[in-house]
């Protein structure tokens, strides 16, 4: 039976949110450089709503600009299209985020190639996307960033580490397939295609799952020992006719076999919105030609 440290992703954050808030209060001492996050919502998804205000709250607290762009569902393309122009114009926004998903009449893809590459905080522009693909300087997405840090937070070195990421969305497994590659792991990507997935995911000394299926991933197929990061949000409904948050991963199982694992909640959410504002500062330095203060 191995013994498994819950890794607090929420304390983890936490940590990284209060060093930011000292970073940024040396670069407006220094240079008198704010960093300013503008963010971007169309219509009224409730989950929608609540990640922005969670944001905006954050950026504040960590001393930084917060811009809040709230459009009607009903917006057009070149309404939306407008306003990006208007903000990769704008010298106090270092940062533009574009909440998704977007309504139907809005092809993502063009919003998202219409920021500013110095100012793509979700790292989602191909030109950061093919940066980060070919070992340059970029702004990567910012819940592989966060699995990263979580990760190294079990492993300090992850050199040589068999790693395995389930799930291969643009958001979630490509980006985090490059960022392990930068750490020198040996990575499979697996999806669901992937054949004897409980046999491919068995070889990893780090495990992600990154899938959106609520205890998809069970204690036997985990090595015992490896580090486990559930990236998974699962709504699941409880015997009490409730509904809560759950994993990709199966917690009860994992324990015991697991080194390492992230809680869901808990885990990697918290460090989401956490390295949205490390982007943004490393954003603000980048485009002011400033050194990102140390802690
Ligand atoms: P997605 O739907 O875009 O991609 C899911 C991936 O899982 C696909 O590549 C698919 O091939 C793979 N897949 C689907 N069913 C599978 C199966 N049975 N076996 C193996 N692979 C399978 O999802 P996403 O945007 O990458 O998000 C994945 C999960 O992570 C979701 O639960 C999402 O809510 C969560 N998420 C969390 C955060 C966070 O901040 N913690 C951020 C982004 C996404």
């Amino acid at each position: 039976m191995v013994q498994t440290t819950i890794i607090d992703g929420k304390a983890i954050a936490a940590q990284l949110r209060a060093d930011l808030a000292s970073r940024i209060a040396k670069l407006k001492a220094a240079h008198g450089l704010v960093p300013g996050l503008a963010v971007v919502l169309v219509g009224e998804d409730p989950a929608s709503q609540v990640y922005v205000r969670n944001k905006a709250k954050q950026t504040v607290e960590a001393g930084m600009a917060s811009f809040d762009h709230r459009l009607e569902a009903e917006t057009s393309e070149t309404a939306l299209l407008d306003l990006i122009a208007s903000l990769n114009g704008e010298p106090s926004v270092h940062g533009i985020l574009v909440q998704l998903p977007l309504p139907a009449q809005i092809d993502t893809a063009r919003v998202l190639s219409a920021i500013d590459p110095a100012k793509d905080v979700d790292g989602f522009h191909p030109v950061n996307v093919g940066r980060l693909a070919s070992g340059e300087d970029a702004l990567s997405p910012c819940t592989p960033r966060g699995c990263i840090i979580l990760a190294k937070h079990a492993r300090a070195d992850l050199t040589g580490l068999e790693a395995v990421v389930i799930g291969r969305s643009n958001i979630v497994g490509k980006p985090l397939l490059q960022l392990l590659l930068r750490e020198n792991c040996t990575v499979t990507v697996a999806h669901s295609k992937t054949s004897d997935l409980p046999g491919v995911a068995r070889r990893a000394d780090l495990l992600f799952a990154a899938v959106g299926r609520a205890g998809l991933v069970t204690g036997d197929w985990i090595k015992p020992g490896a580090t486990v990061i559930d990236v998974g949000i699962n709504r699941i409904d409880t015997a009490e006719g409730k509904t809560k948050l759950a994993g990709d991963v199966d917690f009860a199982s994992a324990q015991g076999v697991a080194g390492a694992i992230t809680p869901v909640p808990g885990g990697v959410g918290p460090m989401t919105i956490a390295c949205l504002l490390a982007n943004t500062l490393d954003a603000a330095c980048a485009i002011n030609g400033q050194e990102a203060p140390a802690i």
